[in-house]
C-alpha cells in the first residue's frame, strides 16, 4: 500500500531556496517514490511559488486562519506535487521567505509560520504521516498533537537547531491552542513560545541530517538550549544523512558549466576554471583556485576564512567567494579582493548558476564551519572533483575521508579535514591541500574517489521510508 506523507516546509528547490533545506525538500519526493511513499509538499504561497503553480485546484478555504483569509491550492509546481498555502496577507511581499528587502526578519513571522503549521496539521490529518522541517514547519506537529482528533504520526527533521523560532509569550493566545499547551512539555520555551521546541516535543520521531550531528545535539555546545529535550527523547532521535539530487548536480550534463566532464575527462575542468576566473575577475593562472559557496556567517566559519586570505595568497593560492551574509564578513572579503586584485574575487549575492560553475572549475572548496548539520556544498564538491577542505564536524565529518597517510595509501581519501576552527587550524589544512595539489597523481586520486562515491538519495530515501513505515505501523 502506498504511504501518503505530507512534507511541510518553508522552501523547496526549484521553487524558492535560501539554503540546503530547499535542496533536501525538493529532492525528497523523488527519493521516496521508489519505496512506495507518495510525498506531497505543503509550502507557503510566496510569489514565485504562486507563479510556478500549474494544474491548480482549490481544495480548502479558510475564512480565518490565525486571523487571515487563506486557501489551500493543490497542483504541480517546479515538478513537485504541492499543496500551496495561498494567504496573500502573509506571503505576497517582496524580499525573501523570512526577511524583507532590508534583511530584517518579518515581524509577523510567528503568524506566517504558525499558519503554515496549522494548515499542515489540517492537511496531514487526512494522510498517513506528517513530516515537518525546521522551526518554520514544526508547529504542524504541535497542532496535530493538541488537536487530539487524529492519530496521524509525525516526524520533525532538524536541519539546523541554531534557529529555534522563539517568540514572546504574548503570541500564545493567537495560536489557537488549548491553554494547557503553554507548558514545559508543550510549546513553552524559556518563557516564550518555541516553534522548533514545540515540534520536537510533540513529534513521534525526530531526525537530523547526519549521524554525527545527531550525537552532537545531545550536548550543550551544539544543542542550543534544546540538548536536554533531545537527550530526554534519545530513543526517538535518528541521524539520516542528506543525499544530493544527482540529476541537478551532475558534471556530465550540467548546463551551468562551460565544459561538462566526468572522472575520465577531468582536464575539461580547466575550461570551467577559466570561466570562473573571468566571472570572478581573476587572472588566468595555474595556481590552485580555492572557492567558498556559502552563507557568509560565523556558523560557516567564513570570518576565519576571511582572516587567512593573506596566508592563502602568500602560499600561492587564489580564492573565489560567492555568498551573502553578515555585513562584517562581506566587507572583509570585499576588502581582500581589493588588496589582491587578480588573486581574490568576490561576488556578494546569491547565484545558483555561478555556484555550479565554481564547483566545476575551482580546485577546492573551503568549508570551515563551526557546526554543520549535514552540509551540501562538500557533497557537490566531491561529485564535481572540487576537493573539500573542511572542519571535522557534523555531516562534514561523516561524508569526507581525510587524506591522512593511511587513507591516501588505501585510496579512500577524498578531502582535508581539520579540528580547530581557527586561523591556524585552517591555514594548516590549506597548506596540506596546497601540498597535495602539487602532487598531481595524488590530487587526481582524491578527485576520482570523491566523484565515484555514491551520494545519491538511494540509501537515505530508504531509511526515511523505513522510519515512516515503523511509525505508521506503531512499531517504533
Ligand atoms: P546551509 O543550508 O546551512 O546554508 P548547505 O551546505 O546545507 O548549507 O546548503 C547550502 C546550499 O545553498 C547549497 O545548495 C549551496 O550551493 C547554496 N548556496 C549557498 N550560498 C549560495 C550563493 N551565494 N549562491 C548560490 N548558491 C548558494
Amino acid at each position: 500500500m502506498t504511504l501518503k506523507v505530507l512534507s511541510v516546509v518553508s522552501e523547496a528547490y526549484p521553487l524558492i531556496k535560501t539554503g540546503g533545506l530547499a535542496d533536501v525538500a525538493g529532492a525528497l519526493p523523488a527519493a521516496l517514490a521508489p519505496y512506495d511513499v507518495r510525498l506531497t509538499t505543503l509550502i507557503p504561497g510566496y510569489p514565485p511559488v504562486m507563479k510556478a503553480l500549474e494544474k491548480s485546484q482549490t481544495v480548502h478555504h479558510y475564512k480565518d486562519l490565525l486571523g487571515v483569509e487563506a486557501h489551500l491550492v493543490g497542483g504541480i509546481a517546479g515538478g513537485l506535487e504541492v499543496i500551496v498555502l495561498d494567504a496573500p496577507a502573509l506571503y505576497t511581499r517582496g524580499g525573501g521567505p523570512y526577511a524583507g528587502p532590508d534583511g530584517k526578519d518579518w515581524p509577523d513571522n510567528w503568524r506566517r509560520f504558525a499558519a503554515l503549521g496549522r494548515a499542515g496539521a489540517d492537511v496531514a490529518a487526512a494522510t498517513d504521516l506528517l513530516h515537518a522541517h525546521d522551526w518554520q514547519a514544526a508547529m504542524a506537529a504541535a497542532y496535530l498533537r493538541f488537536d487530539k482528533k487524529t492519530a496521524t504520526p509525525s516526524v520533525v527533521t532538524i536541519h539546523n537547531i541554531a534557529f529555534p523560532g522563539r517568540f514572546p509569550a504574548e503570541i500564545f493566545p493567537s495560536l489557537g491552542l488549548p491553554l494547557e499547551a503553554f507548558s514545559i512539555d508543550g510549546v513553552e520555551y524559556f518563557g516564550g513560545v518555541g516553534f522548533l521546541k514545540s515540534g520536537l516535543q510533540a513529534a513521534d520521531a525526530i531526525t537530523t541530517v547526519s549521524p554525527t550531528y545527531a550525537e552532537q545535539i545531545h550536548e550543550p555546545e551544539f544543542g542550543m538550549g534544546l540538548d536536554g529535550l533531545i537527550a530526554a527523547r534519545r530513543d526517538r532521535v535518528f541521524g539520516i544523512v542528506n543525499g544530493i539530487d544527482t540529476a541537478v548536480w551532475n558534471p556530465a550534463s550540467d548546463q551551468n558549466l562551460a565544459a561538462v566532464y566526468d572522472d575520465g575527462t577531468l582536464r575539461a575542468r580547466e575550461e570551467n576554471r577559466r570561466a570562473a576566473e573571468v566571472a570572478f575577475g581573476l587572472s588566468e593562472g595555474e595556481e590552485p583556485l580555492f572557492c567558498a559557496v556559502s552563507r557568509l556567517t560565523q556558523q560557516k566559519g567564513m570570518d576565519v576564512l576571511a582572516a587567512v586570505v593573506d596566508e592563502l595568497v602568500a602560499m600561492g593560492g587564489r580564492l573565489a567567494v560567492l555568498g551573502t551574509g553578515e555585513a562584517e564578513i562581506e566587507a572583509a572579503f570585499t576588502a581582500a579582493a581589493v588588496r589582491y586584485p587578480g588573486a581574490v574575487g568576490v561576488r556578494i549575492g546569491y547565484d545558483e548558476a555561478l555556484s555550479h560553475l565554481l564547483q566545476g572549475g575551482a580546485d577546492a572548496i573551503v568549508i570551515p564551519s563551526r557546526f554543520e548539520p549535514c552540509g551540501l556544498t562538500q557533497l557537490y564538491g566531491l561529485r564535481y572533483g572540487c576537493i573539500p577542505v573542511a572542519a571535522r564536524t557534523g555531516g562534514l565529518a561523516d561524508t569526507i575521508v581525510d587524506a591522512n597517510e593511511a587513507a591516501l595509501a588505501s585510496g579512500a581519501a577524498t578531502g582535508f579535514l581539520f579540528d580547530s576552527v581557527t586561523p591556524e587550524g585552517l591555514t594548516r589544512a590549506l597548506q596540506r591541500a596546497m601540498g597535495a595539489f602539487g602532487r598531481r597523481e595524488i590530487w587526481r586520486c582524491l578527485q576520482k574517489r570523491g566523484m565515484k562515491t555514491d551520494f545519491s538519495w538511494a540509501r537515505s530515501g530508504q531509511r526515511y521510508a523505513e522510519l515512516y513505515k515503523r511509525l505508521v505501523n506503531k512499531s517504533l
